[in-house]
Parts: structure tokens; sequence; C-alpha cells
């Protein structure tokens, strides 16, 4: 598949609406994904087998989306291919008192992978400049009033991207998923939810009121992308009104992301060879 095309590294004229929410490519059966899906995710275990092993890189990634664009459930698949051992997953809701009583970056820094792992947000900093846009909510986040003026939506966006290329300059590895669902798909997904008892629990009245906002969330969606996609934290715009193809989608951009690397298992010295013998030996005649 061409990854590329799902890139957004320079976000200068990007526009969310020239992105399609039902696009599947050439692949016309949920059955062919699925069958794909399963194949890459083994060919995943192997490559975090590898990234562990070398320890030296992190991997971040960051789903963002409208509800029920199935963020939960790409992440429960994506997962699924993974080793638990390597893996950590946070989900970032409201902030606490004790979050509040820090600057917005302080739980997502204290939450980012360590060397050889992946880490998943749920959610992440970018609800920063969207649910606290939309809502403008930055009036309850204890910052002194004299730093709050018309500029904060832009030195927000400057402080991700700096904060992004520090991270990465230091070994981490980003990769953000935005989960690009339709406004109708929205609609049947909340339907489904409230017409099946085993998904009744996902339904909450608050999704209905932030679907009045829709067209305020794209719009800080699409200029959130346009002046955070770099070289070095770039977006993809993942269409997820199939989710078979969003899943599939995602497990190729993680494995190529990996394979780029190019990393090889740690190599052992001729000496630290040599032990191994002696150490074998020391085992056999116990
Ligand atoms: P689901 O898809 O299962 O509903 P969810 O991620 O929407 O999962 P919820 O518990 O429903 O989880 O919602 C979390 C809420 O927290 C979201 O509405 C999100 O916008 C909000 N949130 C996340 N970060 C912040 C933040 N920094 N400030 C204010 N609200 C936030
Ligand atoms: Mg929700």
């Amino acid at each position: 598949m061409n990854l590329d095309k799902f890139k957004i590294s320079d976000g200068k004229n990007f526009k969310i609406s020239e992105f399609k929410t039902d696009f599947t490519g050439d692949l016309d059966s949920k059955k062919e994904a699925e069958k794909r899906l399963k194949k890459n995710k083994e060919k995943m275990r192997e490559l975090q087998d590898k990234f562990y092993a070398h320890d030296k890189f992190s991997l971040l990634i960051i789903f963002q989306a409208m509800d029920a664009a199935g963020k939960d459930s790409s992440i429960k698949h994506v997962m699924s291919g993974l080793n638990p051992q390597g893996t950590q997953v946070f989900s970032f809701k409201q902030p606490s008192k004790e979050e509040l009583d820090h600057d917005y970056l302080w739980r997502t820094s204290k939450s980012l992978p360590e060397r050889g792992r992946i880490g998943i947000f749920n959610r992440s900093y970018y609800e920063e400049v969207l649910v606290v846009k939309v809502h403008n909510l930055v009036k309850y986040q204890n910052i002194p009033s004299e730093l709050v003026t018309d500029n904060i939506w832009t030195e927000r966006y400057n402080q991700i991207r700096n904060f992004e290329q520090h991270i990465s300059q230091n070994g981490t590895v980003i990769l953000k998923f935005f989960l690009n669902v339709s406004k109708n798909e929205q609609k049947s997904r909340f339907l489904k939810r409230l017409d099946t008892p085993s998904k009744n629990w996902k339904f909450s009245a608050a999704d209905l009121e932030e679907r009045k906002l829709w067209d305020e969330y794209q719009k800080c969606y699409q200029q959130a992308i346009r002046e955070t996609s770099t070289d070095f934290a770039p977006w993809y715009i993942i269409p997820a009104d199939h989710k078979w193809f969003a899943r599939l989608l995602i497990s190729e951009i993680i494995n190529d992301t990996l394979e780029n690397l190019k990393i090889e298992y740690p190599s052992l010295s001729d000496e630290q060879i040599a032990n191994l013998e002696i150490y074998k030996k020391q085992l056999i005649e116990e």
C-alpha cells in the first residue's frame, strides 16, 4: 500500500475535506483485509522483539478522533499483535486536580514510553487544542491570567511542535493517527450503541452534545494538523468509516516505521561469544 498518501509531514495546505472517510483502496473485502492484518501482526511481533532488544528508540503512537471513530477498538487490535511486556497504553480524560496543578504536558511527559517500549496514547496533549479550544476551558486551568492572551493557541501549537522535536531528537519515534470518520457513520455507530445491550454502556449523553459541535471540532482538527505535522512527528489521516480498513492501514504504518529503523538484534563481541561456550559447558557438566 502507498502509505505516503495518508501521511502529512508538512501541514501548510492540509484540508480535512480532501480526505475520504470511506476509502478502502484496492481492497474490497473485509475478509482479505483481515487476512493481511493477521500477517501484519505476526510481522509486528518480530519487529517489536528486535526493537525491545535494541533498547535505544521508543515508539509513541498517538490516537486522536471524534467519538465512536474506533480508537478503542483499533488500539485493541493493534495491541493484540504486540508483546504486552514491551507495550503500554495510557488514556487521557478530563485532567484531575493534581494534573491541573501542572502545565498540560506534565501528565503526558511522565507517561512517555521508555527506550525499547511502544507507548500508545488514547487521546493526548492534542486535547489541549481541541476540546479545550472548542469549549474554551483555558479559564479552568489555573494559568495566571496575564499569560492567557489571544496568542494562546499559536503558543500551544509551538509548544507541541517543540516538545515533539525534543523527544524525537532524543530517540522517540512519533506516529500520530487521526481516525477520520464521517458524521453519518458516527450517527450509525451511536445508534448501534443504543440498540445493542452489550454496547449500551459505551453510549454517553455527552457524546450527543459533542456531536452538535462537529463543525467546530473539524476546524480545530484541521488547524492542529496543519500546525503540528512535521517530518519528525507526522500525522496520518486514517479513513475510519470501515474499521477493517483503518486497522489494516494502522498496522501497515507501524510495521513500515519499525522496519525503516533498520534495527538488528544486538550483536555480541568475540569474547562474549567465546564465553557462551564456557557457560554452556558449565551447565552441561553441572
Ligand atoms: P470512548 O470512545 O469510549 O467514549 P473516550 O476517549 O471518549 O472513550 P471518555 O471517558 O468518554 O473517553 O471521554 C474522555 C473525555 O475527556 C473526552 O471528552 C475528552 O475530550 C476529554 N479530555 C481529554 N483530555 C482533556 C483535557 N486536557 N481537557 C479537557 N478534557 C479532556
Ligand atoms: Mg467518549
